[in-house]
């Protein structure tokens, strides 16, 4: 049952999408989508999830839904290959994550990582709305709705993916053979999963506000290398540098290649010998800075072209979006009924249990 390749991920519409999801997650999916690879992708806009925790403030989530839409064109996902969708508009999701809820304990939840850790992110303290902290459970219909295998993210959802494990064992061992177990898919390179802020904290995060957005301009784009958190101990340029834990290298960890030294800084053949002259000493960080946005504009410079061009045509978008949601109904819908019937409650496409019944009731 589980030969099949289905990839599946989805962001929140919570503000536009920033380079942490591009080296996260996007620049793995466009790769997988243009390598053929796969028997099926969906990409989702999680709408339901973004307003449990800003049930207060739905025109952001609203206003976002297209921004990410944007991105997610931009940067080369193509709905002719793959299947973007909204998640509130597959109800077929709610009506899972419903079940699944019998199948997860309150403590479960309360251990997993992902949800401790951003519960302490939105100071909730006490008062976490049920929605939000049920979020894992949600996330589990998401993905096993659509029978998805390989889960590309970043690693701050690696929790998330063995919670959705976990629900599909749980689920097979009660009702038989049903759901297909998800396989998280990270990122190779050590720095991309989990970029850090451009203030140095330890995840870039729309909530955080310390991002460098995909759809930024070269201008925007410079003021923010400009400012960028590096090495406090590294005073005066002759002084030794720390690498790690500087944005500035972990950033040139997560996009710079060594054609980019031939291009823009041929002093040097690759990143270890610009890391070794640093931290010998000797070399400032202003240089640094400048070589990083070089790399940045060389890599957002085509996402920002295909933007503009996107951005010309929103009704296109929108019907795009409805299109991949009616695609998205079909598949969730499909196995939503064979859910049903595992559970016993597909009382009107029995005949059996209707036949058995009246034959019971005729004897009597
Ligand atoms: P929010 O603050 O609203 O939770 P977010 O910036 O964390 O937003 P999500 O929509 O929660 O973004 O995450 C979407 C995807 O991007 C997930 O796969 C997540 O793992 C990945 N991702 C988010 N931030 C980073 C990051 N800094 N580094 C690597 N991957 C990331
Ligand atoms: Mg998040």
């Amino acid at each position: 049952m589980a030969s099949k390749k289905i990839y599946l991920t989805g962001d929140r519409p919570t503000g536009r999408l920033h380079i942490g999801h591009y080296v996260g997650s996007l620049r793995r999916r466009v790769e997988i989508q243009n390598s053929g690879d796969f028997d099926k992708m969906f990409v989702f806009i999680a709408d339901a999830q973004a307003l449990t925790d800003n049930i207060d403030n739905p025109e952001k989530v609203r206003q976002n839904v297209i921004e990410v839409a944007l991105d997610y064109l931009s940067v080369g996902l193509d709905p002719e290959k793959i299947t973007i969708f909204i998640q509130s508009q597959v109800p077929e999701l709610t009506e899972l994550s419903f079940y699944f809820m019998d199948l997860v304990t309150v403590s479960r939840l309360q251990r997993n990582p992902t949800v401790k850790t951003e519960i302490a992110m939105r100071n909730f303290e006490t008062s976490i709305p049920v929605g939000f902290f049920t979020y894992p459970i949600s996330q589990a219909a998401d993905i096993t709705a659509f029978k998805a295998t390989h889960i590309p993210v970043g690693e701050d959802q690696k929790p998330m993916i063995e919670q959705a494990t976990e629900i599909v064992r749980k689920f097979n061992s009660i009702y038989g053979e049903t759901l297909v177990e998800p396989d998280v898919v990270l990122p190779d390179n050590a720095a991309c999963l989990r970029l850090p802020g451009t203030d140095g904290k330890a995840k870039m995060s729309k909530s955080l506000g310390n991002c460098i957005y995909l759809s930024d301009t070269a201008e925007e784009l410079h003021k923010k290398v400009m400012s960028m958190y590096t090495d406090p101990l590294h005073i005066n340029v002759a002084d030794p540098g720390h690498v790690e834990g500087n944005c500035v290298f972990t950033y040139l960890d997560a996009f710079c290649k060594d054609s980019d030294f031939a291009e823009f800084w041929p002093d040097y053949s690759n990143l270890d010998e610009l890391k070794d002259h640093y931290r010998r000493g000797g070399l400032g960080d202003v240089k640094c800075k400048k070589f990083l946005e070089k790399i940045l504009n060389r890599e957002l410079e085509p996402i920002r072209e295909r933007r503009k061009q996107f951005e010309k045509d929103i009704p296109a978008v929108y019907e795009m979006l409805k299109k991949g949601c009616e695609e998205a109904r079909a598949a969730a819908g499909a196995t939503l009924e064979e859910v049903k019937r595992a559970m016993k409650i597909n009382y009107f496409d029995d005949e059996a249990l209707i036949r058995e019944q009246s034959v019971k009731y005729s004897q009597q």
